[in-house]
């Protein structure tokens, strides 16, 4: 009946003692938009999409979170994936709440110009429940700088110059330096932290990355130009494997030159699906949700999980890699470089100051430090897992925020 974010969520308040009734307080969503999407598309047909945002909880401040469009994407998920995000915001202590939305469109299968007027459109509808002071979108899955950019000008169309509507947006129309590799730098962080906890140097471990988007090309990147070894590597086409690490910058201009991993000459091709069963020290998906399973969660046999995406993981293959002694970072904890990196570009817009590259690294590098410290230690001394220890930081914040706002 729950979705996985639900179970964790409950697991977690069981272990803290809250009662049913504040835990349903704090599980549902505290609004749901959803809108018809109607456009002309290029060939003079009409388009139809249903566009949603979901504002799970704003106790900690204004809601925040990413649009993606996904065919596949409904109420459910958005809700699920919004209260993520209520989760990451409070984990990583920035003054938001959280929220998440998007478009049931497949962008791969339309014109730049259709995603343009689909986006216009969907703002259209929605521009009164967002805002810098009240929900502040983001890029997701399937969505980039160029759709920030529209969601800005539509947005300030009706509200007057709000960069701070929206964060993600491209660095010529007010976003922030370092925006776009931050969710890949700061899983790279999470995995720092990892190591120098469990006494093992990142330069020494083997990793295995399944995506190759905005999070796993630069996370990619962050590794290599460490020393790590990536030595196998996914995209939605095709997957690499090299035992003696992947060469990524060679790769990264491969991709960028053929916008493909296939044909790379450094590697062996191997089957995407096999990619989470590579051995390995570290594995990180990067791509979308429900990748490991209570069918496969036996076989993957990397000692370190990093949750690059959100919602990698079903409680039984949690469960599995609990049992199996697998240590596993939280999506809520690992990813959420994206979102810091997001408020620090919407405080930028908010002061009309840009910060240099140097400071947001900095400040990335601490908050993500800050945030796993916090898990981290208290995981340990609960005996609980990562992923627990997470929920339980970030429900005790927001649980006390509500209280102290009065409900
Ligand atoms: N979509 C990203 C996430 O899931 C970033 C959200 C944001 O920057 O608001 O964390």
């Amino acid at each position: 009946m729950f979705s996985d974010a639900s179970y964790y969520f409950r697991r977690a308040a069981q272990v803290m003692g809250i009662g049913e009734r504040v835990q349903r307080l704090l599980e549902k969503p505290q609004r749901i938009v959803k809108v018809e999407i109607v456009v002309e598309l290029d060939s003079g047909d009409l388009g139809t999409y249903t566009g949603y945002r979901v504002q799970h909880n704003r106790a900690r401040g204004p809601c925040k979170g990413g649009l993606r469009y996904h065919p596949t994407l409904d109420e459910d998920h958005c809700c699920e994936l919004a209260s993520l995000m209520t989760w990451k915001t409070a984990v990583a202590d920035l003054p938001f709440g959280g929220a998440k939305g998007g478009i049931d469109c497949d962008p791969t299968k339309l014109s730049l110009r259709e995603v343009e007027r689909i986006t216009r459109k969907f703002v259209s509808e929605i521009h009164e429940i967002i805002g810098p002071t009240v929900d502040i979108p983001a890029p997701d899955v399937n969505t980039n700088a160029q759709i920030m950019a529209w969601i800005m000008t539509e947005y300030s169309r009706f509200h007057g110059f709000s960069p701070a509507v929206v964060t993600g947006k491209p660095i010529e129309l007010h976003g922030a330096l370092g925006r776009e590799e931050a969710t890949g730098l700061g899983v790279t962080f999470a995995i720092r932290e990892l190591c120098a906890r469990k006494g093992l140097d990142l330069a020494a471990q083997t990793y295995a990355i399944q995506g190759f988007g905005n999070v796993g090309s630069h996370l990619a990147r962050h590794l290599h130009e460490r020393g790590g070894k990536v030595i196998a590597i996914s995209d939605v086409g095709a997957a690499l494997h090299n035992r003696d690490g992947l060469d990524i910058p060679a790769l990264l201009e491969h991709f960028a030159r053929t916008r493909s991993l296939a044909g790379f000459p450094g590697a062996e091709p191997m089957s995407r699906d096999e990619l989470i069963f590579t051995e390995c020290d570290v594995l990180v998906p990067a791509a979308l949700g429900e990748v490991f399973t209570k069918e496969n969660a036996h076989l993957v046999r990397a000692k370190m999980i990093v949750e690059a995406a959100n919602a990698p993981t079903t409680p039984e293959a949690d469960e599995v890699f609990d049992r199996r002694g697998v240590v596993v970072v939280p999506d809520i904890l690992a990813n959420a470089g994206g979102v810091i990196v997001s408020y620090f570009e919407w405080t930028q817009n908010i002061q009309q100051f840009r910060w240099e590259l140097e400071d947001t690294h900095k400040r990335l590098e601490r908050y993500m430090g800050k945030a796993f410290r916090t898990v981290w230690d208290l995981a340990t001394s609960r005996g609980i897992s990562m992923r627990t220890a997470a929920y339980v930081v970030a429900i005790g914040r927001v649980g006390k925020a509500t209280v102290l706002s009065g409900v």
